[in-house]
């Protein structure tokens, strides 16, 4: 038997499934993710990894099984869901930053309108953020005004903003120009190596290899295998694991 770190895993899935209509796009799905464990999810298009995503973040609703967010089940409610739901950051493959707000007021406006905090204590906090991503420098700029490299890192830095206990990437750098990939890749392994918890779902092999302890891989809804990276890439077990690996890698 595994041994547990203490106080179980931090994310926990069991026998989820979810329909969208006749679509049944998440076959009881069952996964662990432990504290300060980096979590790979890859699989083809429409695989449902999107979904899982949502799903943990309340962004979906589940037909059945459970999600437990540090011990914390679904369904939950009201200021319920808002406080659980804080405690997951989730960056998307667009960078959905507010358009007509400051880099700055970006990363402040989360904690000061959900969670009460001050704005100097807030801007402050945010400060040492953009900081930590390499974008203090433009924090009164809108937007618009930065590269995309620099809008996904903002977006990291706002989603750190509301203390999550977990962090989700979907597709983080798919959106991106090849040159800021690894600017935004570097922030996560950096993440990664200060001991956040982060489920990420992206077909680069080298954040993988470098960042991951375990990869999981998703077809039609189900995840068909689990291994660490290097086992993943080099031996992969599964034909559906195989035939996709042939054509991404
Ligand atoms: P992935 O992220 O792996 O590409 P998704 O989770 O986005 O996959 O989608 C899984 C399947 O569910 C796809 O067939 C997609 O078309 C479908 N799907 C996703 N969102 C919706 C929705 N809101 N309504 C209906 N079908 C959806
Ligand atoms: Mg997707």
């Amino acid at each position: 038997m595994s041994v547990e770190p203490a106080g179980g895993p931090l994310v926990e899935l069991r026998d989820v499934n979810k329909h969208f209509g006749a679509l049944h796009v998440l076959r009881d799905i069952n996964l662990s993710v432990a504290r300060g464990e980096v979590v790979v999810v890859i699989g083809p298009s429409g695989s449902g990894k999107s979904t899982l995503c949502r799903t943990i973040n309340r962004l979906e609703t589940i037909d059945s099984g459970t999600i437990a967010v540090d011990g914390h089940p679904l369904p939950a409610e009201g200021k319920e869901l808002a406080r659980l739901r804080a405690d997951v950051g989730m960056v998307f493959q667009a960078f959905n930053l507010f358009a007509h707000k400051t880099v700055l007021q970006n990363v402040t406006l989360g904690p000061v309108k959900a969670k009460g905090v001050k704005k100097s204590e807030a801007e402050k906090t945010a400060m040492e953020l953009l900081d930590r991503v390499g974008v203090a420098d433009q924090a009164r700029k809108l937007p618009a005004q930065l590269s995309g490299g620099q809008q996904q890192r903002v977006a990291i830095a706002r989603a750190l903003a509301m203390k999550p206990k977990v962090m989700l990437f979907d597709e983080p750098t798919s959106a991106l120009d090849p040159e800021m990939i690894n600017e935004v890749l570097e922030v996560m392994i950096g993440l990664a190596h200060d001991g956040m918890t982060m489920i990420v779902v992206t077909h680069e092999m080298g954040f993988a290899r470098r960042a991951a302890n375990r990869v999981v891989f998703m077809d039609a809804g189900s995840i068909v295998e689990e291994a660490t990276p290097e086992e993943f890439f080099t031996n992969a077990q599964s034909d559906r694991a195989r035939d996709f690996l042939s054509k991404i890698l």
